[in-house]
């Protein structure tokens, strides 16, 4: 740390990101990012906009928007488009949480909440999930607080009910509540229909998973037209042109491509199923998982030891240190070959 930098952010813990060695070439299934390259479309839109590059994108994202919205069955004015979800999250806390309006998320959850409520210094409380790490409803009806949610969650894959959102949302008129779907396109069920009926729910999404495109940073929030003006003021007040011109076309392709990714995440799902089943053979517990992950522990060798033997084979996977999930690891679904090396590798090391 220099001597120069704020008091107000000397004691921040950043959020830390995947592993992306570059040493040698390794089955990656530590990041959450698609296996599928972006269509052809995609990539022809690209390139065909880098020659404008002198120009400033819209920050607007009026095209983008269009698009979206009708993908996603609502109004232009019901979504921002922003640099990857995370940006819209971090515009949600500092929109719609303060001192007065505090944050409430589960102790086991996406790890970048913890970092935006302390960059933004709001207030915030972990709610412990219960043993089979599941949502106790009771925890969220009528707190009173900005609830946040990721649904399905991570690293766990579990899915809350659309029901309970809903509950969650009703009973808490005076705050808003948080949906973060980063992973909703595997098998989930969104809560985006919900936003018309209710002005205080935000849903939050990406293009980083089931659009396979983690590295052109496009995210969005989707509400009531009154919460994404709010999203505006803080994102003209931070950085308006926040999409960039290549993601934009991109984000446009991707969406007049939609079934190819949709297709995709089927193909997921059943590698998902598949790596499942092969993994409670050699006797793991995996979650129920409703994303691009599961999340699995075996009784005969430690998540570390598994990771740092996986590693050593060329296989990342992704092993967090908390102490209620270091048993676990977090194995991101590939490809059916990806996957077939991955429980190759996994049964030499515990068979
Ligand atoms: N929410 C959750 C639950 C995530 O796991 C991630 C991916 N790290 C994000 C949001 C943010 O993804 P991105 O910024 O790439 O859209």
């Amino acid at each position: 740390m220099s001597r120069f930098f704020s008091e107000k952010y000397s004691s921040l813990v950043p959020y830390t990101p995947g592993e992306q060695p570059q040493d040698k070439k390794y089955v990656k299934l530590n990041t959450n990012e698609s296996p599928f390259p972006v269509s052809q479309a995609v990539a022809k839109a690209v390139e065909a906009e880098a020659g404008k590059l002198q120009l400033y994108s819209d920050p607007e994202c009026v095209q983008l928007r269009k698009e979206a919205a009708a993908v996603f069955g609502i109004n232009d004015d019901e979504i921002i488009m922003t640099n990857g979800s995370d940006e819209v999250l971090n515009f949600a806390f500092m929109a719609f949480a303060d001192e007065k309006n505090p944050l409430r998320f589960a102790d086991i959850t996406y790890g970048f909440y913890t970092v935006f409520a302390e960059l933004n210094h709001i207030p915030y409380k972990e709610i412990p999930l219960r043993e089979d790490f599941t949502i106790d409803l009771n925890d969220y009806l009528a707190v009173n607080e900005t609830v946040v949610i990721a649904n399905p969650n991570a690293p766990t894959g579990l899915e809350l009910p659309l029901g309970a959102i809903e509950e969650i949302v009703k009973s808490n008129p005076d705050n808003v509540v948080i949906v973060d779907e980063a992973y909703i396109d595997f098998g989930g069920q969104s809560a985006v229909p919900l936003t018309k009926k209710y002005d205080n729910l935000l849903v939050t999404g990406t293009f980083s998973k089931s659009r396979s495109m983690a590295g052109a940073r496009l995210g969005f929030g989707i509400g009531n037209p009154k919460l994404i003006a709010d999203l505006n003021t803080v994102k003209y007040s931070t950085n308006p042109y926040n999409v960039n011109r290549l993601t934009a076309v991109a984000g446009i392709a991707a969406l007049r491509d939609n079934d190819y990714y949709m297709n995709n995440c089927k193909i997921i799902q059943q590698n998902r199923a598949r790596t499942t089943a092969e993994l409670e053979s050699l006797g793991f517990t995996v979650l129920p998982s409703k994303t691009n992950f599961v999340f699995a522990k075996s009784d005969k060798v430690s998540g570390e030891k598994l990771y740092l033997a996986l590693k050593e084979k060329g296989i990342l996977i992704r092993h967090f240190t908390k102490e209620r999930i270091c048993d676990y690891n977090r194995i991101t679904i590939g490809t059916a070959e990806q996957m077939e090396i991955f429980v190759s590798a996994v049964k030499e090391i515990v068979g």
